[in-house]
C-alpha cells in the first residue's frame, strides 16, 4: 500500500532518500515542493523523471478539493474541502493586523459530545492523517494565494484525541525545509484531555495551549461537555498548573458565554476562585447558537462578567466574533452540508 509522502516527517524523508539513493539533499527538494501544493512528482522539475517515477511507486501525494467556499463581509474565509475518501472538513481563514490565521480541523467530526458544537453531532468518523492537517494550511495558502503567519487547532475535531498525527503535523509545520511557523505562531485548543495534556507537556513544543473551559464548576460543566466526567474541573487544573510549571508558557482558557447556564456574576466569582494566580488569558466568547438550543449573552452581560474576573485579578478580553453571517463556527459548514445529502453519503 503507498502512503501519504505528506505522513513522513523531514528526518524519515531524508533517510529514505539515504536508503535508495544514498542522496540526502533530495528530502530537501521533495518537502519543498510539498509544502508548495504541488499534486504530483512530475511537477518537482529539479528531479529526473525517473526518480518521479519511483516516487510515484512508493508513495503518493495527498490533495483538497474545494466542494464550498464562503466569503465573510468581515473577510473570513471559510473552506468546505473534501479528502481523497470523500470525507469533507473545514478550514477557516482569517485576516489580522498582525497576518493570516487560519484554523484548521483534525478530525473527521468529533467524540466529545460538547452540547453547544456543531462538530460532534454524529460523532467521529475518523482521524485525519498528519497529512491531510498540514494539506489544509498548503492548499488555502496557495489556493488564495496569501502566507500564513498563524495557525489555531480550533476546527472540528479533538486535537489530543489525534495526539501522534498532531504531532507529526506540528513538526513538519515547523521544519524550516517547508513551510516553518514558528511554534509560538500557533495555538492547540482542547476541551481538557488530562493525559494529552501532560504529553504535550514533555515534548518541548513552545505552542499555545488553549483550554475550553466553559464553565466555573463541575456540575455546569457536566452539563455541556461530556469530557469532565472523565477529567473533572480539579483534574484538568491540575494538569494546566503542571503544563505550567513544565512549560513556563501562558496559557488560555475559552469560556463560551451561554445565555442564563454559565454566566451569572457568582459563576465569574468562582472562576477566580479557581483561576487566580495562574498565569493565563480568559477569552470570553458570545456562544454561536450552532445547534439552534442555546442563545448568547447579552453583550452587557458578557461585559459585566469581563469586568469581574479582571477585578478578582484575572486577565480577560472578549472575543472578536470573526464569520457570523457564513456559519464559521466549528463544523457549521459541514453540518450544513450533509443535512443536504442523502443518508448514507460520506460526510
Ligand atoms: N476540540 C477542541 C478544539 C475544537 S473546538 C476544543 O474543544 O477546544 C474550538 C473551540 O470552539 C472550543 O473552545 C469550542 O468549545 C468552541 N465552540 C464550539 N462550538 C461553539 C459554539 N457554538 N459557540 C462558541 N464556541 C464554540
Amino acid at each position: 500500500m503507498k502512503q501519504n509522502i505528506k505522513n513522513l516527517l523531514y528526518p524519515e524523508l531524508e533517510e529514505y532518500f539515504v536508503q535508495k539513493y544514498r542522496q540526502k539533499f533530495r528530502a530537501k527538494q521533495v518537502f519543498k515542493w510539498l509544502s508548495l501544493g504541488v499534486t504530483s512528482f512530475a511537477e518537482m522539475t529539479d528531479i529526473s523523471k525517473k526518480m518521479a517515477e519511483e516516487l510515484s511507486e512508493d508513495f503518493y501525494i495527498s490533495d483538497l478539493k474545494v466542494l464550498r467556499k464562503e466569503t465573510s463581509k468581515d473577510g473570513t474565509v471559510k473552506f468546505l474541502y473534501e479528502l481523497s475518501d470523500k470525507n469533507t472538513v473545514e478550514s477557516v481563514l482569517m485576516q489580522y493586523k498582525h497576518g493570516m490565521s487560519i484554523c484548521i480541523s483534525t478530525q473527521v467530526g468529533c467524540n466529545m459530545g460538547c452540547t453547544f458544537c456543531a462538530s460532534t453531532v454524529g460523532g467521529k468518523v475518523r482521524d485525519l492523517e498528519a497529512g491531510e492537517i498540514l494539506d489544509q494550511v498548503i492548499f488555502t495558502a496557495k489556493n488564495e494565494g496569501v502566507r500564513i503567519s498563524n495557525i489555531v487547532l480550533m476546527g472540528i475535531g479533538e486535537p489530543l484525541d489525534n495526539y501522534e498525527n498532531v504531532l507529526r503535523f506540528l513538526k513538519n509545520v515547523n521544519d524550516e525545509h517547508g513551510i516553518n511557523i514558528g511554534y509560538r505562531h500557533i495555538s492547540l485548543s482542547t476541551c481538557g484531555l488530562v493525559d494529552g495534556i501532560d504529553r504535550l507537556a514533555d515534548e518541548n513544543i513552545p505552542l499555545t495551549l488553549s483550554i475550553s473551559l466553559h464553565a466555573p464548576n463541575d456540575s455546569i460543566r457536566n452539563k455541556t461537555m461530556p469530557v469532565s466526567r472523565k477529567y473533572p474541573y480539579e483534574e484538568l487544573l491540575g494538569a494546566v498548573k503542571r503544563y505550567l510549571k513544565k512549560t513556563g508558557r501562558r496559557v488560555s482558557f475559552e469560556y463560551t458565554l451561554i445565555k442564563d447556564v454559565n454566566d451569572q456574576p457568582s459563576h465569574a466569582k468562582e472562576l477566580c476562585q479557581h483561576l487566580k494566580g495562574m498565569l493565563c488569558h480568559i477569552n470570553l466568547i458570545p456562544v454561536n447558537p450552532a445547534r439552534g438550543t442555546m442563545a448568547p449573552s447579552e453583550m452587557k452581560r458578557i461585559r459585566q462578567f469581563q469586568e469581574m474576573l479582571i477585578s478578582g485579578g484575572l486577565n480577560a478580553t472578549v472575543r472578536r466574533t470573526l464569520g457570523t453571517d457564513i456559519n464559521a463556527a466549528c463544523g457549521q459548514l459541514r453540518r450544513a452540508e450533509y443535512q443536504n445529502k442523502k443518508e448514507g453519503e460520506p460526510i
